[in-house]
């Protein structure tokens, strides 16, 4: 479904990825881990099209389709859906009114359905249908922003969800929610890449079906099983890198 090939990003002219590739099959769970710096969120952002990741050289595709050169927008509607690892805060937009927007556009519910099962579903998320009328992230915690982009993952339901360190910044209790939410959506068939730095975000997830890339200075030097989670938590990620020569 998601194959990227031999993927060099620059940021302000200088190359951050240097040789990605990476496949992603419907279902499947992928974890990326690394160290600050390595690359992780250019990767997360390239993949999303945000427009200020230039890709250099090789490509992404998408069921088929070469979607390097398309716009955020038109990766949302083919099922590319990126969660933030920093969800920007909006100021002026209401919750409620960006949510059914979205569910308009992409699921042509009409605003009045959509308006239901926004709140229906933001229960399960712990916000009240007052706090829906709030501005997007405005003066937010980092737990509620999380959770706001889980929410939104949840009633787009994308083929691909990509989660960028959906675990920083957020309270125990939040992420034990976040890390269900993800389960739900990977059990409902949605494909996942989960970037993270700790195993406790995968608390309710099964080691046994998830594969784990280990990045680099902008490149994956490790592909693993769910056992390197563990492994990284324990003894870092120096001990792994020595055993690839990395
Ligand atoms: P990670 O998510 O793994 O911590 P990033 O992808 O955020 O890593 O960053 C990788 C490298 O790219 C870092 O050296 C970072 O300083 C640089 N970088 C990322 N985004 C930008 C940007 N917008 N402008 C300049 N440098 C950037
Ligand atoms: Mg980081
Ligand atoms: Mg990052």
């Amino acid at each position: 479904m998601l194959k990227v090939e031999n993927l060099h990003v620059n940021v302000e002219n200088k190359e951050i990825l240097k040789g990605v590739d990476l496949e992603v099959n419907p279902g499947e769970f992928h974890v990326v881990m690394g160290p600050n710096g390595s690359g992780k969120s250019t990767l997360a952002l390239t993949i999303a099209g945000h427009p200020k990741y230039e890709v250099k050289n090789g490509r992404i595709l998408f069921d088929g389709e070469d979607v390097t050169d398309l716009g955020p927008h038109e990766r949302v509607r083919r099922g590319i859906m990126l969660a933030f690892q920093h969800p920007p805060e909006v100021e002026g937009v209401k919750i409620i009114e960006f949510l059914q927007q979205v569910l308009v556009e992409l699921k042509g519910l009409d605003p009045i359905e959509a308006y239901d099962l926004i709140v229906e579903k933001a229960r399960e998320f712990w916000f009240k249908e007052e706090d829906l009328h709030r501005y997007v992230n405005v003066g937010f915690s980092g737990g509620e922003r999380k959770r706001l982009e889980l929410l939104q993952a949840v009633l787009i339901e994308p083929k691909l969800l990509i989660l960028d360190e959906p675990d920083s910044g957020v309270d125990v209790d939040s992420l034990s929610l976040i890390s269900r939410k993800i389960e739900e959506l990977h059990k409902k068939g949605t494909a996942i890449l989960l970037i993270t730095h700790y195993g406790r975000i995968l608390q309710h997830i099964d080691r046994e079906s998830i594969t784990v890339h280990v990045m680099k200075d902008g490149r994956i030097v490790r592909t693993g099983g769910g056992e390197l989670v563990d492994r990284i938590d324990r003894e870092g990620f120096a001990r792994v890198f020595e055993e690839v020569g990395a």
